[in-house]
């Protein structure tokens, strides 16, 4: 039986990828031992991670005046280093909160200087859930930057538009970096956990523009410090190796699939053929706009909530994992990046038309 796995993250890695990387586990490349094993100072090692590097610039078109850092700490880590290194005393920052993981970059980003919450959630006439569009937020224009988040793992929305505004735009992209084109030049600063589109766990993306790097000796912990990581090639301290090296060749699948344009038409054709059968559906329901659904993230919701652990179960049986929706949101998920691949999603409609045909 062929499983498909719809964890949030730590997600699903392309097969082919994971292939690989079994087949190279024990002597990479001749070298005698795991890449895992190797320094990270190490010239085989600096080509695999200047490779990777590569690659992203490749696959986002990163402009030159961007630099392109491979650091720890994972989501929450960035949501302490982005006002540690861009918001200077006295300034403020502006914070749109869609849903959880926005709502806990302020949290935690208040620790570190003065933030602006503004909620942008709003509830539709027909009880839906949507959001404030960008070009109606209102940015102060001293904000030191304005930060959002595209796709919100948990809620399950996605917007692409970016407000007009001359303050640098911070976007944490850590479930929908890669599933679509993206214009690097838009943001200041862009970061991403690696668990979802990028690789395993354990390592993060930052894409920063230059001029945002911080000044030189900053009172920033080292680890999380920009401008030391841009200087030291992300070698400052030891970087999570195998993890890049992962990342490295998930960079290397997505090219061989046509890159981040052929993977958003096939996303947008996942998501839609997902949400279609939920739409026509009267046994299972999502409560997104139409206009915010995210590509990545599907929670939905069955009419009767009494039978949810079943379906869990007999998903499982069928191979379809981990489809248990968020504590926060209950009902049912599904989290279908990149490595996801259009047979996962098939499979999983009609697993839930024969659920309804049995238990509707
Ligand atoms: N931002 C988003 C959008 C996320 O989905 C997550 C994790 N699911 C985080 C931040 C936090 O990431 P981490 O657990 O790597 O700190």
């Amino acid at each position: 039986m062929t499983t498909y796995n719809f964890c949030a993250g730590p997600a699903m890695l392309p097969v082919e990828v994971m292939a690989q990387a079994q087949q190279e586990f024990v002597n990479w490349q001749g070298q005698g031992c795991s890449v895992m094993e190797l320094s990270h100072r190490s010239k085989p090692f600096i080509k695999v991670a200047a490779e990777a590097e590569q690659d992203l610039r490749d696959l986002l078109a990163i402009p030159t005046n961007y630099k392109v850092l491979f650091m720890h700490g994972g989501g929450r880590g960035q949501f302490s280093a982005v006002p540690l290194n861009l918001l200077k005393a006295g300034q403020s920052a502006d914070y749109f909160v869609s849903g959880a993981w926005s709502s806990a970059a302020v949290e935690e980003g208040t620790k570190f200087g003065q933030i602006q919450a503004q909620d942008i959630r709003v509830k539709n006439a027909d009880g839906n859930r949507s959001l404030l569009s960008p070009a109606d937020w209102q940015i102060n224009s001293a904000a030191a930057y304005a930060h959002f988040c595209p796709n919100e793992t948990v809620d399950g929305l996605e917007f692409s538009t970016l407000p007009q505004t001359s303050v640098p735009l911070v976007a944490d992209l850590s479930s929908t970096i890669l599933s679509r084109p993206l214009d690097v030049s838009r943001y200041g600063l862009i970061y991403a956990g690696a668990q979802k589109n990028i690789g395993p766990s354990g390592l993060t993306v930052a894409i920063v523009r230059e001029d945002l790097l911080p000044a030189p000796n900053s009172a920033i912990p080292a680890v999380l410090d920009y401008r030391l990581a841009a200087e030291n090639d992300s070698m400052f301290n030891t970087p999570p190796t195998y993890a890049w090296y992962l990342a490295g060749l998930v960079f290397k699948w997505l090219k061989a699939q046509g890159g981040v344009a052929a993977m958003a038409k096939l996303n947008q054709q996942k998501a839609q053929t997902l949400y279609q059968f939920i739409d026509q559906s009267d046994f299972y329901r999502n409560d997104v706009d139409t206009a915010y659904r995210s590509w990545m993230n599907v929670p939905f919701f069955l009419a009767d909530e009494r039978l949810n652990d079943l379906f869990v179960t007999e998903a499982e049986q069928h191979g379809l994992l981990a489809l248990k929706g968020h504590r926060m949101v209950g009902g049912m998920r599904a989290s279908i990046y990149n490595a996801m691949p259009l047979a996962g999603v098939q499979t999983l409609v009609s697993f839930m038309q024969e659920f309804e045909r049995v238990h509707g």
